[in-house]
């Protein structure tokens, strides 16, 4: 599965956001810097309106969304690359994470301690990209230095690993996250195995007061304008609203949502934005037994698409039996998208996309 880094300075509201996503008390807040210490790992129910619609026309018994795994990952601090803080088990967790939501405190409230000791969002992100900066910096040159042997054996691998590090390196010492280094696609698989942290693609959660969930502030408005130059994304959200909701019972959640002029959770608007950032869409199985959503990359495979429910299905694959999700929800189902015409039989080479219904069929 595909899984996100929570990540921010200490006292921005991570482990709140991280509760309320997971409705957990395994995260606990409290007004005190390095409260999360040990990462906490939840999985989170994508919510999918389209996967309850297939289920009732199928008449499924049950209800299997698909999950995005969320790290709640201990408070960065300045200096943290150094060691100081908790520095060096934030750069382990955070390194096997595919994208981060950086969570920046948008809030005034004179209770809760800032450990800059004020509200500053974008100096906040600052100062995490700079640790993060560094901690590459401090990894490429260790990486480099160890391939200096190989590359004298004009060893393939490692002359490609040292070139991309070097692009890396110039980057950074330029002031730059990896992220911005164009790759060609022949080095891509390469360069994604070199984890580096300024390569995973940011997310930042604006995390405003009660009163200011619907429209946001000035200081989200600021990380907007940050995000969108560095071509990243930003949400906004109030995870003390999050945590109530994640407490009420569903209708009352929609009242409440209503009461503060919100449309949705934004919780849900967090998944989605995370969805999006990675490139993510879903894929349906529908039955008498079950109705279930499955996570991949856009421009999967029927075979590998099939891979995510087994192995065995992607090594056997024979052809995807597939009906888009708006003709099976007009027609009415599969027997009536069957005789209209709308199941297709797709062979290996068809890119599965959003929505799809499928249906595979494979050797064992
Ligand atoms: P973490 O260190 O980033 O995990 O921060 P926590 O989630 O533990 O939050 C730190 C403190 O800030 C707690 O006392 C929270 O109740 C409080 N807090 C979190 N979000 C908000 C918010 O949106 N508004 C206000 N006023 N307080 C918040």
């Amino acid at each position: 599965g595909f899984k996100m880094g929570i990540v921010g300075l200490p006292n921005v509201g991570k482990s709140t956001l991280f509760n309320a996503l997971t409705r957990t008390a395994a995260a606990q807040a409290a007004n005190f810097p390095f409260c999360t210490i040990e990462p906490n790992v939840g999985e989170v129910a994508v919510p999918d309106a389209r996967l309850d619609k297939l289920a009732e026309i199928a008449g499924s018994k049950q209800i299997i969304p698909t999950r995005m795994t969320f790290v709640d990952i201990a408070g960065l601090v300045k200096g943290a690359s150094k060691g100081e803080g908790l520095g060096n088990q934030f750069l382990a967790n955070i390194r096997e994470t595919d994208a981060i939501a950086h969570v920046l405190r948008c809030f005034e409230d004179g209770d809760v301690t800032h450990v800059e000791g004020r509200v500053d969002p974008v100096a906040d992100a600052e100062t995490i990209d700079t640790e993060l900066m560094l901690a590459d910096l401090e990894s490429i040159e260790k990486r480099r230095a160890g391939l200096v042997r190989k590359i004298k054996g004009n060893d393939k691998d490692a002359v490609q690993q040292d070139r991309l590090l070097a692009m890396a390196q110039t980057a950074i010492e330029d002031g730059k996250p990896a992220r911005t280094v164009a790759i060609d696609e022949d080095d891509a698989k390469a360069w994604r195995m070199l984890q580096l942290l300024t390569t995973k693609p940011v997310l930042y959660v604006c995390n405003v007061g009660e009163s200011e969930a619907a429209e946001g502030n000035a200081h989200a408005a600021k990380v907007a304008e940050m995000a969108a130059a560095q071509g990243n994304s930003a949400v906004i959200i109030s995870a003390q609203i999050e945590e109530e909701i994640s407490q009420l019972e569903a209708d009352e959640a929609e009242m409440f949502l209503t009461e503060m002029g919100l449309d949705e959770a934004g919780l849900d608007r967090l998944i989605r934005a995370g969805y999006e950032l990675l490139h993510l869409e879903t894929y349906f199985t529908v039955g008498p037994k079950e109705a279930r959503a499955w996570t991949i990359k856009k421009g999967t495979s029927a075979p590998k698409a099939a891979g995510v429910i087994h192995g065995d299905f992607e090594k056997g694959f024979i052809r995807a039996e597939t009906i888009a999700y708006e003709d099976f929800v007009t027609l009415g189902g599969e027997g009536p998208a069957k005789e209209a015409g709308k199941m297709r039989a797709e062979g290996k080479a068809y890119t599965v996309k959003d929505g799809d219904v499928l249906h595979f069929l494979f050797n064992t």
